[in-house]
């Protein structure tokens, strides 16, 4: 059904996800096919998973993560879904972090289980999630381009947001493209703070001037010059949120940017 449940009054409504199941069966998945499994963070009470695996033919290096918001459930289940279905590339080196608030995701809550949303910490890095993530970056190569997998309660359809601050080469239209098979857009117009056109929107910040910094401009100052911020309606059906997700990235792992 590709229209709003009407269920998100508030916030979001919709299915929660039994997180410990899904990352448990994408840790199977990832070791049947040869991943290298890292430690973001290896707290008794808050384990981070990294899935990482290189390709001996291609020196295009890609990140993605997901589930930094624990009511946005489709992105750690697209993921998932890439491991089941096997649809990760072998000519790309991969960094892969699933789930970056396993305790949000278990409350059902935008943020972790101290009430800070890790989306707003990379700057100020109050949370041990953001610390953890950061150090772990840091050992990481920079990244050709990261994309980040969201949802949005209030959205009328997918979006994306582009950061891009060496080039115009992009692959936003072909994600729209490929998404919009499969799940309405967002219309034109305003979301947040932003204009978006044709579902998407390519906001103008000056890092240095925010302190609030969410990961991916954390990932733009520090770890890569391409990101996309991938924007699932949340509501409207998982399943159709999931293969929005799935069509974004894998059209982004197809027309590489550039
Ligand atoms: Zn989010």
């Amino acid at each position: 059904m590709k229209q709003r449940l009407g269920r998100n009054q508030g916030g979001y409504r919709g299915e929660r996800i039994e997180i410990h199941e899904v990352l448990k069966e994408i840790h199977e998945l990832a070791h049947q096919s040869g991943w290298e499994m890292q430690k973001v963070c290896g707290h008794h009470d808050l384990i981070i998973n990294a899935y990482v695996r290189s390709s001996c033919t291609n020196p295009l290096n890609v990140y993605f993560s997901s589930g930094i918001h624990g009511d946005e459930p489709a992105g750690p289940l697209a993921l998932l879904e890439m491991f089941r279905q096997q649809l990760w590339p072998m000519d790309k080196n991969l960094w892969i972090v699933p789930c970056l608030n396993p305790v949000g995701c278990i409350l059902g809550t935008r943020q972790n289980g101290q009430g800070i949303d890790l989306n707003r910490d990379y700057r100020q890095l109050l949370a041990r999630e953001t610390v953890s993530h950061i150090q772990w970056l840091k050992d990481c190569p920079r990244f050709h381009y990261s994309a980040l997998l969201h949802e949005d309660w209030e959205a009328n359809g997918f979006y994306l947001y582009e950061l891009n601050a060496v080039d115009e080469c992009s692959v936003s239209k072909a994600i729209i493209q490929s998404v919009g098979q499969v799940c309405p857009i967002q219309e034109d117009g305003q979301v947040d703070d932003w204009h978006s056109s044709a579902g998407i929107i390519r906001p103008s910040i000056v890092p240095q001037q925010r302190l609030d910094w969410p990961e991916a401009l954390f990932l733009l100052q520090e770890k890569t010059h391409r990101n996309y911020t991938l924007e699932a309606p949340s509501d409207f059906e998982l399943s159709l949120r999931i293969a929005s997700h799935l069509a974004a990235v894998r059209t982004l792992l197809l027309n590489s940017p550039c």
